[in-house]
């Protein structure tokens, strides 16, 4: 494949970042690739790795003469260092981010960025429980939706560029509407994060169950349900401060349903129980 962006610069080297990396250099996309991560350790994990062409120490320096940045810090980061890069942009290039919720990180970069560089907000709908720079790995993209909520007016060569690229690192693309992004996720991903991370609380205070029980004993159930448990406490974190509603409302809604369940229950109304989870099973068979 040939070049798409002359120099990338990827800021925060963590998994997406780390992984974009390694897809875009093994499918020769990127002339050069430049990084930044605020910690000293990151940027010398990276560096040893060689996970970037060049590793820098100043965020400024990584997107000087850049045509491609790429915002990868968690979600509550994003408006901070979109401020401190804003003065350094070339007039032309286009700035990304990848954040896991679009209107709050719309709303916190979208005022910093200078007339004459396009802001593309997108999101790859494509992840592991594991972070840092060394959790990256080529395919993470291939066959997963990439979704950009461009702004009202946007450059349309820019964002067809940028379309390319997700492409070539072999992901579906996809355009939406921020709100409407923030819902969708919040029933397909927040929302299952919480109760995840709920799950495995509820098993640490169950203190009949020991933690060596819940270890050795975790049944598929466990195991499958929670393995996004263990996934970063700062991304997550930031995730439900920044998607408060939309969270709020599905958490609202499966709370609904799960007194319906408990309701059956105890009622011992097993036709209701059967009816359900044959609707759901018929769902879920739906999706690949
Ligand atoms: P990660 O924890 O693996 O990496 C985050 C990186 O950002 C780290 O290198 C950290 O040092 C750096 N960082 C943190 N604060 C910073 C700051 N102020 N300035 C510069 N660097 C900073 O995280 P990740 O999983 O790669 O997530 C990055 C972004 O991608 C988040 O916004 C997240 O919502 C989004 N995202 C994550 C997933 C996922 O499943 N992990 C999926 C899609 C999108």
């Amino acid at each position: 494949m040939s070049v798409i962006y002359d120099r990338v610069a990827l800021i925060g080297l963590g998994l997406i970042a780390g992984s974009m990396a390694h897809a875009m250099r093994q499918n020769g996309l990127a002339g050069e690739i430049v990084g930044y991560a605020r910690s000293a350790e990151t940027r010398q994990t990276a560096r040893d790795i060689g996970l970037c062409d060049v590793v820098y120490d100043d965020v400024t320096d990584a997107v000087k003469d850049t045509d491609l940045v790429v915002l990868a810090v968690p979600v509550g980061a994003m408006g901070q260092v979109a401020a401190e890069i804003a003065p350094f942009l070339k007039p032309g290039a286009t700035v990304t981010d990848v954040g896991s919720v679009k209107q709050s990180v719309i709303e916190a970069v979208a005022p910093h960025i200078p007339d004459g560089v396009h802001f593309i907000p997108g999101h790859p709908l494509a992840g592991t429980e594991h972070s840092g720079p060394t959790s990256g790995f080529a395919t993470l993209f291939r066959n997963r939706w990439w979704l950009l909520t461009p702004l009202p007016g946007s450059d349309e060569l820019a964002v067809q560029r940028l379309t390319d690229l997700i492409l070539a690192m072999g992901a579906k693309t996809d355009r939406m509407e921020p709100a409407h992004h923030d819902l969708v996720l919040a029933v397909t991903s927040h929302a299952p994060h919480l109760i995840a991370y709920t799950m495995v609380g509820v098993a640490d205070h169950l203190r009949r169950v020991t933690d060596e029980e819940v270890i050795q004993y975790s049944a598929a159930g466990f195991r499958d349900f929670t393995r996004i448990a263990a996934s970063d406490p700062t991304m997550w974190r930031d995730v439900f401060l920044h998607n408060k509603e939309a969270t709020l409302d599905i958490l609202g809604r499966f709370t609904e349903e799960l007194f319906m369940l408990q309701r059956a229950i105890r009622m011992g109304d097993g036709q209701q129980l059967h009816d359900y989870f044959t609707r759901t099973r018929a769902i879920r068979r739906g999706i690949i």
